[in-house]
Protein backbone atom coordinates (compact mmCIF):
# COMPACT_ATOMS: atom_id res chain seq x y z
CA UNK A 1 0.00 0.00 0.00
CA UNK A 2 1.04 3.60 -0.74
CA UNK A 3 0.27 6.42 0.71
CA UNK A 4 2.03 9.97 -0.54
CA UNK A 5 1.68 11.81 2.52
CA UNK A 6 4.46 12.83 4.30
CA UNK A 7 4.66 12.61 8.16
CA UNK A 8 7.74 14.15 10.56
CA UNK A 9 8.11 12.80 13.80
CA UNK A 10 9.84 14.22 16.41
CA UNK A 11 11.60 12.15 19.31
CA UNK A 12 13.41 8.51 18.44
CA UNK A 13 12.40 6.91 21.61
CA UNK A 14 9.93 4.14 22.11
CA UNK A 15 6.78 6.36 21.18
CA UNK A 16 8.19 8.35 18.18
CA UNK A 17 9.73 5.18 16.38
CA UNK A 18 6.64 3.18 17.05
CA UNK A 19 4.30 5.99 15.60
CA UNK A 20 7.10 5.06 13.06
CA UNK A 21 6.56 2.00 12.50
CA UNK A 22 2.54 1.64 12.06
CA UNK A 23 2.31 4.87 10.11
CA UNK A 24 4.34 3.09 7.40
CA UNK A 25 2.41 0.14 8.00
CA UNK A 26 -0.53 2.77 6.52
CA UNK A 27 1.80 3.41 3.46
CA UNK A 28 3.21 6.87 5.10
CA UNK A 29 6.20 8.37 3.72
CA UNK A 30 7.96 9.19 7.78
CA UNK A 31 10.67 10.96 8.70
CA UNK A 32 12.21 10.66 12.37
CA UNK A 33 14.48 13.52 14.07
CA UNK A 34 15.87 12.85 17.67
CA UNK A 35 18.38 15.72 18.70
CA UNK A 36 20.40 12.47 19.75
CA UNK A 37 20.97 8.94 17.92
CA UNK A 38 18.10 6.58 18.94
CA UNK A 39 18.64 4.14 21.55
CA UNK A 40 20.66 7.07 23.37
CA UNK A 41 20.19 7.57 27.16
CA UNK A 42 16.62 8.90 27.10
CA UNK A 43 13.86 7.20 29.23
CA UNK A 44 13.02 4.37 26.53
CA UNK A 45 16.59 3.48 26.99
CA UNK A 46 17.71 2.99 30.87
CA UNK A 47 13.24 2.22 32.25
CA UNK A 48 13.20 -0.78 33.69
CA UNK A 49 11.95 -2.86 31.28
CA UNK A 50 8.63 -4.14 32.05
CA UNK A 51 5.74 -4.47 29.89
CA UNK A 52 2.96 -3.76 32.41
CA UNK A 53 -0.59 -4.47 30.93
CA UNK A 54 -1.60 -4.73 34.74
CA UNK A 55 -0.75 -1.03 35.94
CA UNK A 56 -4.14 0.10 35.00
CA UNK A 57 -4.06 2.00 39.11
CA UNK A 58 -2.01 5.06 39.09
CA UNK A 59 -0.18 7.55 41.39
CA UNK A 60 -3.09 10.03 41.64
CA UNK A 61 -5.04 8.17 44.64
CA UNK A 62 -5.77 9.57 47.84
CA UNK A 63 -3.89 7.33 49.69
CA UNK A 64 -0.35 7.97 48.25
CA UNK A 65 -1.28 11.75 48.72
CA UNK A 66 -1.58 10.50 52.31
CA UNK A 67 1.46 8.82 52.33
CA UNK A 68 3.62 11.89 50.52
CA UNK A 69 4.97 13.55 54.15
CA UNK A 70 6.12 9.99 55.26
CA UNK A 71 7.80 8.72 52.05
CA UNK A 72 9.88 12.77 51.60
CA UNK A 73 11.24 12.34 55.57
CA UNK A 74 11.97 8.55 54.82
CA UNK A 75 15.48 7.67 53.80
CA UNK A 76 15.08 4.40 52.25
CA UNK A 77 11.51 5.76 50.26
CA UNK A 78 10.73 6.40 46.64
CA UNK A 79 10.08 10.03 46.24
CA UNK A 80 12.31 13.27 46.64
CA UNK A 81 12.23 16.94 45.30
CA UNK A 82 14.82 19.12 43.75
CA UNK A 83 14.00 22.42 46.52
CA UNK A 84 14.89 24.63 44.10
CA UNK A 85 12.16 23.62 41.11
CA UNK A 86 9.00 23.45 44.00
CA UNK A 87 8.10 26.51 43.09
CA UNK A 88 7.76 25.76 39.30
CA UNK A 89 5.81 22.62 40.07
CA UNK A 90 3.17 24.15 42.42
CA UNK A 91 0.55 24.62 39.39
CA UNK A 92 1.32 20.98 38.38
CA UNK A 93 0.92 19.71 42.17
CA UNK A 94 -2.29 21.64 42.70
CA UNK A 95 -3.92 19.48 39.58
CA UNK A 96 -2.28 16.80 40.55
CA UNK A 97 -4.04 16.78 43.97
CA UNK A 98 -7.56 17.81 42.06
CA UNK A 99 -6.82 14.16 40.63
CA UNK A 100 -6.88 12.18 43.52
CA UNK A 101 -10.57 11.76 44.11
CA UNK A 102 -12.06 8.02 43.93
CA UNK A 103 -13.65 9.39 40.60
CA UNK A 104 -11.01 10.63 39.27
CA UNK A 105 -8.47 7.45 40.00
CA UNK A 106 -11.34 5.52 38.75
CA UNK A 107 -11.58 7.61 35.41
CA UNK A 108 -7.87 6.95 34.90
CA UNK A 109 -7.59 3.45 35.68
CA UNK A 110 -10.28 2.76 33.40
CA UNK A 111 -8.62 4.48 30.56
CA UNK A 112 -4.75 2.96 31.33
CA UNK A 113 -6.93 -0.17 31.20
CA UNK A 114 -8.38 0.42 27.97
CA UNK A 115 -4.75 0.85 25.99
CA UNK A 116 -2.66 -1.48 28.51
CA UNK A 117 -5.35 -4.09 27.33
CA UNK A 118 -4.18 -3.70 23.99
CA UNK A 119 0.05 -3.25 24.93
CA UNK A 120 0.83 -6.81 24.03
CA UNK A 121 -0.99 -7.50 21.56
CA UNK A 122 0.38 -4.19 19.68
CA UNK A 123 3.83 -5.19 20.60
CA UNK A 124 3.40 -8.89 18.91
CA UNK A 125 2.40 -6.62 15.70
CA UNK A 126 5.94 -5.38 15.80
CA UNK A 127 7.71 -8.13 17.41
CA UNK A 128 6.72 -10.38 14.21
CA UNK A 129 8.70 -8.24 11.95
CA UNK A 130 12.16 -8.22 13.85
CA UNK A 131 14.61 -11.15 15.46
CA UNK A 132 13.84 -10.95 19.14
CA UNK A 133 17.27 -13.14 20.14
CA UNK A 134 15.91 -13.80 23.23
CA UNK A 135 15.52 -9.79 24.54
CA UNK A 136 11.94 -10.70 25.91
CA UNK A 137 10.96 -12.88 28.84
CA UNK A 138 7.99 -14.42 29.63
CA UNK A 139 8.14 -14.81 33.12
CA UNK A 140 5.97 -12.38 34.81
CA UNK A 141 6.71 -9.46 37.24
CA UNK A 142 6.45 -9.93 41.07
CA UNK A 143 5.35 -7.23 43.78
CA UNK A 144 6.58 -8.19 47.52
CA UNK A 145 5.73 -6.03 50.47
CA UNK A 146 6.36 -6.61 54.31
CA UNK A 147 3.53 -5.46 56.21
CA UNK A 148 0.29 -7.46 56.85
CA UNK A 149 -2.01 -4.63 55.97
CA UNK A 150 -0.69 -1.99 53.66
CA UNK A 151 -3.80 -0.39 52.88
CA UNK A 152 -2.52 0.52 49.05
CA UNK A 153 -1.81 -3.00 47.81
CA UNK A 154 -5.41 -3.84 48.74
CA UNK A 155 -6.98 -0.82 47.04
CA UNK A 156 -4.74 -1.23 43.76
CA UNK A 157 -6.12 -5.30 44.07
CA UNK A 158 -9.30 -4.66 44.57
CA UNK A 159 -9.38 -2.11 41.89
CA UNK A 160 -7.94 -4.16 39.37
CA UNK A 161 -9.95 -6.95 40.11
CA UNK A 162 -12.89 -4.94 39.20
CA UNK A 163 -11.27 -4.13 36.06
CA UNK A 164 -10.73 -7.76 35.11
CA UNK A 165 -6.87 -8.11 35.35
CA UNK A 166 -5.21 -11.41 35.70
CA UNK A 167 -3.55 -10.93 38.89
CA UNK A 168 -2.48 -14.10 41.76
CA UNK A 169 -1.94 -13.53 45.12
CA UNK A 170 1.10 -14.53 46.84
CA UNK A 171 1.86 -16.08 50.04
CA UNK A 172 5.62 -16.21 51.45
CA UNK A 173 6.64 -19.70 50.49
CA UNK A 174 5.43 -18.77 46.75
CA UNK A 175 7.52 -15.69 46.62
CA UNK A 176 10.34 -17.94 47.87
CA UNK A 177 9.35 -20.19 45.26
CA UNK A 178 9.60 -17.87 42.64
CA UNK A 179 12.72 -16.05 43.69
CA UNK A 180 14.78 -18.00 46.22
CA UNK A 181 17.61 -15.88 46.02
CA UNK A 182 15.20 -12.66 47.92
CA UNK A 183 15.84 -12.12 51.87
CA UNK A 184 13.08 -13.27 53.30
CA UNK A 185 11.74 -9.77 54.70
CA UNK A 186 8.57 -10.34 52.33
CA UNK A 187 5.18 -11.27 53.91
CA UNK A 188 2.80 -11.27 50.96
CA UNK A 189 3.31 -9.89 47.50
CA UNK A 190 1.22 -10.14 43.88
CA UNK A 191 2.34 -12.11 41.00
CA UNK A 192 1.26 -11.04 37.12
CA UNK A 193 2.22 -13.72 35.66
CA UNK A 194 1.21 -12.50 31.94
CA UNK A 195 3.74 -9.56 32.08
CA UNK A 196 6.85 -9.85 30.40
CA UNK A 197 10.35 -7.96 30.77
CA UNK A 198 13.22 -6.50 28.31
CA UNK A 199 15.92 -8.03 28.80
CA UNK A 200 17.72 -5.19 27.40
CA UNK A 201 15.55 -1.89 26.10
CA UNK A 202 17.61 -0.38 23.94
CA UNK A 203 18.46 -2.94 21.98
CA UNK A 204 15.10 -3.91 20.90
CA UNK A 205 14.17 0.12 20.48
CA UNK A 206 17.61 -0.15 18.02
CA UNK A 207 16.10 -3.25 16.37
CA UNK A 208 12.84 -1.15 15.68
CA UNK A 209 14.67 1.68 14.32
CA UNK A 210 16.70 -0.27 11.71
CA UNK A 211 13.41 -2.00 10.76
CA UNK A 212 12.21 1.64 10.44
CA UNK A 213 14.87 2.27 8.23
CA UNK A 214 14.73 -0.75 6.15
CA UNK A 215 11.17 -0.28 5.18
CA UNK A 216 12.27 3.37 3.71
CA UNK A 217 12.04 5.61 6.70
CA UNK A 218 14.50 8.75 7.12
CA UNK A 219 16.39 10.04 9.93
CA UNK A 220 17.92 13.51 11.25
CA UNK A 221 19.73 13.94 13.84
CA UNK A 222 18.90 17.53 15.29
CA UNK A 223 17.09 19.41 17.87
CA UNK A 224 13.64 20.58 16.43
CA UNK A 225 13.39 24.02 18.04
CA UNK A 226 9.92 25.41 16.77
CA UNK A 227 6.96 24.35 14.78
CA UNK A 228 5.81 26.96 12.01
CA UNK A 229 3.14 26.53 9.62
CA UNK A 230 4.03 27.21 6.13
CA UNK A 231 0.36 28.08 4.94
CA UNK A 232 -1.05 24.77 6.49
CA UNK A 233 2.16 22.42 6.47
CA UNK A 234 2.91 22.00 10.02
CA UNK A 235 7.06 22.67 9.57
CA UNK A 236 9.95 21.44 11.56
CA UNK A 237 12.73 24.13 12.46
CA UNK A 238 16.02 23.92 13.14
CA UNK A 239 19.11 26.17 13.81
CA UNK A 240 20.20 25.49 9.54
CA UNK A 241 17.12 24.42 8.47
CA UNK A 242 13.12 24.23 7.90
CA UNK A 243 11.38 20.83 7.14
CA UNK A 244 7.48 21.04 5.91
CA UNK A 245 5.29 18.00 6.17
CA UNK A 246 1.39 17.30 5.64
CA UNK A 247 1.25 15.80 9.17
CA UNK A 248 3.46 15.77 12.29
CA UNK A 249 4.21 14.39 15.25
CA UNK A 250 4.88 15.49 18.68
CA UNK A 251 6.95 12.26 20.27
CA UNK A 252 9.42 13.76 22.49
CA UNK A 253 8.57 12.68 26.06
CA UNK A 254 8.86 15.03 29.41
CA UNK A 255 10.64 17.57 26.28
CA UNK A 256 7.12 17.92 24.70
CA UNK A 257 5.81 20.60 26.47
CA UNK A 258 8.74 22.82 24.65
CA UNK A 259 6.92 22.66 21.85
CA UNK A 260 3.28 22.29 22.40
CA UNK A 261 3.58 25.55 24.60
CA UNK A 262 4.13 27.45 21.41
CA UNK A 263 1.18 26.06 19.23
CA UNK A 264 -1.05 28.28 22.03
CA UNK A 265 -1.61 25.40 24.22
CA UNK A 266 -0.68 24.92 28.08
CA UNK A 267 -0.42 21.33 28.39
CA UNK A 268 0.63 20.89 32.21
CA UNK A 269 3.19 18.56 31.10
CA UNK A 270 6.11 17.96 33.65
CA UNK A 271 8.48 15.25 35.20
CA UNK A 272 8.89 12.59 37.50
CA UNK A 273 12.93 11.99 37.28
CA UNK A 274 13.87 8.35 37.91
CA UNK A 275 17.07 6.25 38.26
CA UNK A 276 19.08 3.54 37.71
CA UNK A 277 22.49 1.39 38.47
CA UNK A 278 23.54 -1.82 36.85
CA UNK A 279 25.69 -4.57 38.85
CA UNK A 280 27.01 -6.54 36.07
CA UNK A 281 26.83 -10.18 36.12
CA UNK A 282 24.60 -10.58 38.86
CA UNK A 283 21.32 -11.16 36.63
CA UNK A 284 21.25 -15.01 37.65
CA UNK A 285 19.98 -14.03 40.89
CA UNK A 286 16.17 -13.34 39.33
CA UNK A 287 14.13 -14.63 36.94
CA UNK A 288 12.08 -11.75 37.19
CA UNK A 289 11.44 -7.98 37.89
CA UNK A 290 10.72 -7.73 41.56
CA UNK A 291 9.33 -4.91 43.05
CA UNK A 292 9.38 -3.63 46.68
CA UNK A 293 6.17 -2.00 47.03
CA UNK A 294 7.17 -0.60 50.70
CA UNK A 295 10.48 1.32 49.35
CA UNK A 296 8.52 2.07 45.79
CA UNK A 297 12.09 0.61 43.81
CA UNK A 298 12.55 -2.63 41.41
CA UNK A 299 15.34 -4.56 39.94
CA UNK A 300 14.78 -6.43 36.78
CA UNK A 301 17.44 -8.84 35.47
CA UNK A 302 18.81 -7.70 31.97
CA UNK A 303 22.00 -8.39 29.65
CA UNK A 304 23.75 -5.42 31.55
CA UNK A 305 22.96 -7.36 35.03
CA UNK A 306 20.82 -6.61 37.62
CA UNK A 307 18.79 -3.07 36.56
CA UNK A 308 17.80 -1.47 40.03
CA UNK A 309 15.64 1.13 39.20
CA UNK A 310 13.14 3.38 41.09
CA UNK A 311 12.94 7.30 42.69
CA UNK A 312 10.47 9.67 41.73
CA UNK A 313 12.02 12.75 41.82
CA UNK A 314 10.47 16.03 41.20
CA UNK A 315 13.04 18.27 39.30
CA UNK A 316 12.16 19.10 36.35
CA UNK A 317 14.37 18.75 33.37
CA UNK A 318 17.84 20.92 33.87
CA UNK A 319 19.01 19.87 37.65
CA UNK A 320 21.75 17.39 37.83
CA UNK A 321 21.78 14.03 38.99
CA UNK A 322 20.81 12.93 43.00
CA UNK A 323 24.16 11.06 44.66
CA UNK A 324 22.10 10.65 47.18
CA UNK A 325 18.65 8.59 45.03
CA UNK A 326 21.60 6.29 43.59
CA UNK A 327 23.04 5.42 46.91
CA UNK A 328 18.96 4.73 48.11
CA UNK A 329 18.79 2.39 44.98
CA UNK A 330 22.42 0.36 46.23
CA UNK A 331 21.18 0.37 49.74
CA UNK A 332 17.53 -0.72 48.63
CA UNK A 333 19.57 -3.58 46.29
CA UNK A 334 21.72 -4.72 49.25
CA UNK A 335 18.37 -4.68 51.65
CA UNK A 336 16.51 -7.18 48.96
CA UNK A 337 19.73 -9.55 48.17
CA UNK A 338 22.61 -8.91 49.93
CA UNK A 339 26.01 -8.65 49.21
CA UNK A 340 26.33 -7.49 45.71
CA UNK A 341 29.66 -5.91 43.83
CA UNK A 342 30.28 -2.61 43.14
CA UNK A 343 27.35 -0.75 41.00
CA UNK A 344 28.12 0.93 37.54
CA UNK A 345 26.09 2.74 35.28
CA UNK A 346 24.52 5.91 37.36
CA UNK A 347 21.82 7.14 35.27
CA UNK A 348 18.66 9.69 35.64
CA UNK A 349 16.14 9.54 33.43
CA UNK A 350 12.57 11.77 32.84
CA UNK A 351 9.07 10.04 32.72
CA UNK A 352 6.74 12.47 31.11
CA UNK A 353 3.49 12.74 33.28
CA UNK A 354 0.46 14.68 33.30
CA UNK A 355 -1.26 15.43 36.65
CA UNK A 356 -3.92 13.39 35.89
CA UNK A 357 -1.67 10.51 34.77
CA UNK A 358 -3.44 10.05 31.64
CA UNK A 359 -0.86 10.48 28.54
CA UNK A 360 -2.09 12.89 25.57
CA UNK A 361 -3.21 11.09 22.32
CA UNK A 362 -4.27 12.80 19.72
CA UNK A 363 -4.91 16.09 17.25
CA UNK A 364 -3.61 19.25 18.99
CA UNK A 365 -6.87 21.84 19.44
CA UNK A 366 -5.48 24.15 17.29
CA UNK A 367 -3.73 22.54 14.29
CA UNK A 368 -5.68 19.90 13.25
CA UNK A 369 -1.97 18.27 11.22
CA UNK A 370 -0.31 18.21 14.27
CA UNK A 371 -0.92 15.31 16.52
CA UNK A 372 0.67 14.72 19.93
CA UNK A 373 2.04 11.39 21.40
CA UNK A 374 3.35 11.81 25.16
CA UNK A 375 2.99 11.86 28.56
CA UNK A 376 2.71 8.36 29.42
CA UNK A 377 4.54 8.26 32.86
CA UNK A 378 5.56 5.09 34.41
CA UNK A 379 4.09 3.06 31.40
CA UNK A 380 5.51 4.62 28.24
CA UNK A 381 7.63 1.76 27.50
CA UNK A 382 4.70 -0.82 27.65
CA UNK A 383 2.59 1.84 25.65
CA UNK A 384 5.04 2.83 22.99
CA UNK A 385 3.42 0.71 19.84
CA UNK A 386 -0.32 0.68 21.06
CA UNK A 387 -0.24 4.57 21.24
CA UNK A 388 1.37 4.71 17.87
CA UNK A 389 -0.90 2.43 16.02
CA UNK A 390 -4.06 4.71 17.87
CA UNK A 391 -1.90 7.96 16.60
CA UNK A 392 -1.67 6.03 13.08
CA UNK A 393 -5.81 5.45 12.82
CA UNK A 394 -5.99 8.75 13.70
CA UNK A 395 -3.93 10.27 11.16
CA UNK A 396 -5.72 7.92 8.51
CA UNK A 397 -8.76 9.11 9.74
CA UNK A 398 -10.24 5.52 10.29
CA UNK A 399 -13.18 4.72 12.54
CA UNK A 400 -12.69 2.73 16.10
CA UNK A 401 -14.51 1.32 18.92
CA UNK A 402 -12.19 2.82 21.46
CA UNK A 403 -13.19 6.30 23.45
CA UNK A 404 -9.83 8.08 22.60
CA UNK A 405 -11.41 11.73 24.25
CA UNK A 406 -9.93 11.10 27.45
CA UNK A 407 -6.68 11.21 25.87
CA UNK A 408 -7.33 14.55 24.07
CA UNK A 409 -5.25 18.01 25.28
CA UNK A 410 -8.74 19.50 24.88
CA UNK A 411 -9.03 18.73 28.92
CA UNK A 412 -6.53 20.84 29.99
CA UNK A 413 -8.47 23.73 28.52
C1 LIG B 1 13.47 5.12 35.96
C2 LIG B 1 12.38 4.81 34.97
C3 LIG B 1 11.86 3.52 34.90
C4 LIG B 1 10.83 3.24 34.00
N1 LIG B 1 10.37 1.96 33.89
C5 LIG B 1 9.38 1.67 33.01
C6 LIG B 1 8.92 0.34 32.84
O1 LIG B 1 9.46 -0.60 33.42
N2 LIG B 1 7.89 0.11 31.99
C7 LIG B 1 7.29 1.10 31.30
O2 LIG B 1 6.33 0.85 30.59
N3 LIG B 1 7.74 2.38 31.39
C8 LIG B 1 8.77 2.68 32.22
N4 LIG B 1 9.23 3.96 32.34
C9 LIG B 1 8.60 5.01 31.55
C10 LIG B 1 9.10 5.01 30.13
O3 LIG B 1 10.49 4.79 30.09
C11 LIG B 1 8.77 6.35 29.47
O4 LIG B 1 7.43 6.70 29.70
C12 LIG B 1 8.99 6.23 27.97
O5 LIG B 1 10.29 5.75 27.70
C13 LIG B 1 8.78 7.56 27.29
O6 LIG B 1 9.06 7.35 25.93
P1 LIG B 1 9.03 8.55 24.92
O7 LIG B 1 9.34 8.00 23.59
O8 LIG B 1 7.76 9.31 25.11
O9 LIG B 1 10.18 9.53 25.46
P2 LIG B 1 11.78 9.37 25.49
O10 LIG B 1 12.22 7.98 25.60
O11 LIG B 1 12.24 10.36 26.51
O12 LIG B 1 12.21 9.87 24.06
C14 LIG B 1 12.03 11.21 23.67
C15 LIG B 1 13.05 11.51 22.59
O13 LIG B 1 12.79 12.83 22.09
C16 LIG B 1 14.02 13.45 21.84
N5 LIG B 1 13.80 14.90 21.85
C17 LIG B 1 13.29 15.64 22.86
N6 LIG B 1 13.15 16.93 22.48
C18 LIG B 1 13.59 17.01 21.21
C19 LIG B 1 13.67 18.07 20.27
N7 LIG B 1 13.27 19.31 20.56
N8 LIG B 1 14.16 17.80 19.03
C20 LIG B 1 14.59 16.54 18.71
N9 LIG B 1 14.50 15.51 19.56
C21 LIG B 1 14.00 15.72 20.79
C22 LIG B 1 14.92 12.96 22.96
O14 LIG B 1 16.30 13.07 22.59
C23 LIG B 1 14.48 11.51 23.10
O15 LIG B 1 15.25 10.62 22.32
C24 LIG B 1 10.30 4.27 33.19
C25 LIG B 1 10.87 5.55 33.22
C26 LIG B 1 11.91 5.82 34.09
C27 LIG B 1 12.52 7.19 34.10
Amino acid sequence: MTNKLKIGIVGAGIQGISNALFLQKKGYDVTVFDKDEPGSPAASYGNAGHFSPYASLSLNRTDVLADVPAMLLSSTGPLALKWNYVPKMIPWFIKFILNTTKKKMMHTAKNMHQILDLALPAYDELFDEINLDGLVENKGILYIWNEKDLKSRELEIKVRDELGVNQQLVNKHEIHDLEPNIKPFYHAGVYYPYARHARNPKKILLKFFELFLKKGGKFNKCNIENIEFDIEKPTFVTAEKRYSFDKVVIACGAFSKRLTDNLDEKIPLDTERGYHVHFKDCDHLLSRPVIFSNRGFGITPMEQGLRVVGTVEFGGLENPLSKSRIRNLINNAKYMLGDLPEHEDEWLGFRPTLPDFLPVIGPSKNYKNVFYCFGHHHLGWTLGPISGKIVSGMIAQENTNLNLDPYSSKRFS
